[in-house]
């Protein structure tokens, strides 16, 4: 008898729902076949719904709630009625930072079949791996407001970025790269013009580095590292930066890479003293929601990660096979992947595809 894996599912707004739904008929079809993966959800309502209804974007107790799954899978957090920076910093910030899930990994690569939008680049020559540091810097939360509403109002973001902070995210980076065949890390920041933190991360990072001389680590300013992803995509593999740095590369590299929609996520708690939550990479995409043609294999993506995280590496190779083998065919794509099939057909060709794919 194999022990069942928690797995609290929390679909939150928008086409988070749609796509949470998705995918959770995918693992579970994918546990069906797979005699040693046994899946058991449970689902949280928490979100702008549950916001307007409660005045909280989820329970009090939600977090130690949480503390008892095996893992998170995560729609999004963002409703027109409700402030955006209410409804992130009531949920997915709230996960992801009292949970300590302080690494934020984002693989970027060309599925077979999915042509990016750079002319030429072929799937070798675009496979990166993004790790975003999580739990402090430019959105650590730290600021104010004062004088509000008067002339002289100010506002104040502060990025905190600590040493330990950032010697685990470098070391976490420097591991990941090590990992890769290439075992090459790029380090991204803006210590010219940031010169306090950011140099703090240089220097941490030349220290670091000593630990990892099988790995060719090297360092880029945040804005010269756009015009290298796209016009050298092949010259970069693993790529660390801040939270905000990070951020926008990777809605850059998910855009390079053919859609928002199937960009997957994992914010991790590395030492497995909390659960991991997972997630797409996409937001609640109002101008979509409710039309049933929301891209899902960003989640299902997310979920060989939530696999992979959780000791599964066959079946999530399994459903890492079946998605690629429903993109190389090319019959059943949505909308933002020039195709014109629904969520649910999507997800039935995944299923479909998942019989034919060995774990
Ligand atoms: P978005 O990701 O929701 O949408 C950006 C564009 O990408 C839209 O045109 C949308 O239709 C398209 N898109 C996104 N996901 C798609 C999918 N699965 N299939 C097909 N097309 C897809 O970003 P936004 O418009 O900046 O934000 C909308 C809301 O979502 C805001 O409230 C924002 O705060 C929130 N948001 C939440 C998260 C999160 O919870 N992790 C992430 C990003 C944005
Ligand atoms: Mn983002």
């Amino acid at each position: 008898m194999t022990q069942p894996l928690r797995i609290a599912a929390i679909p939150g707004d928008g086409i988070g729902g749609e796509v949470i739904a998705a995918g959770v008929d995918v693992l579970q079809a994918l546990a069906e076949l797979e005699p040693g993966l046994e899946l058991r959800f449970e689902h949280f309502p928490w979100g702008s719904d549950y916001y307007l209804a409660h005045g909280r974007m989820m329970d009090a107790d939600g977090l130690a709630r949480l503390r008892a799954f095996d893992a998170i899978l995560f729609g999004s957090a963002g409703d027109p009625r409700v402030p955006d920076h209410v409804s992130l910093w009531g949920l997915r910030l709230a996960i992801c930072q009292g949970l300590d899930q302080y690494a934020n990994v984002r693989p970027t690569r060309l599925l077979p079949g999915i042509e990016g939008p750079l002319r030429g680049v072929t799937a070798a020559e675009l496979d990166w791996v993004i790790v975003r540091e999580n739990s402090e810097g430019e959105y650590a939360g730290a600021g104010g407001r004062v004088h509000q509403g008067f002339g002289h109002e100010v506002g104040i973001d502060v990025s905190i970025m600590t040493r330990e902070g950032v010697a685990r995210i470098l070391r976490f980076a420097f591991e990941l790269a090590r990992s890769r065949p290439k075992r090459q890390l790029t380090v991204v920041t803006k210590s010219n013009a940031q010169r306090h933190a950011m140099v703090m991360w240089d220097a941490i990072h030349d220290e670091v580095k000593a630990d990892y001389p099988d790995v060719a680590s090297d360092r880029m300013l945040v804005d010269a590292m756009t015009t290298r992803m796209v016009l050298k995509p092949a010259s970069l593999d693993v790529i660390v930066a801040s939270n905000l740095h990070a951020d926008i590369l990777s809605d850059l590299a998910a855009a390079l890479s053919g859609s928002l929609g199937i960009a997957p996520t994992a914010n991790l708690n590395p030492e497995r003293r909390f659960p991991s939550m997972f997630e797409p990479i996409h937001g609640s995409a109002f101008d979509i929601m409710g039309k049933g043609i929301a891209n899902p294999i960003g989640t299902f993506w997310s979920a060989v990660m939530m696999l992979e995280h959780l000791g599964q590496a066959g079946p999530a190779g399994r459903l890492m096979r079946a998605i690629e083998t429903v993109t190389e065919r090319g019959e059943v794509l949505t909308p933002d992947l020039g195709g014109e099939a629904t969520t649910a057909a999507v997800t039935q060709a995944v299923i479909g595809a998942l019989a034919g794919a060995n774990s």
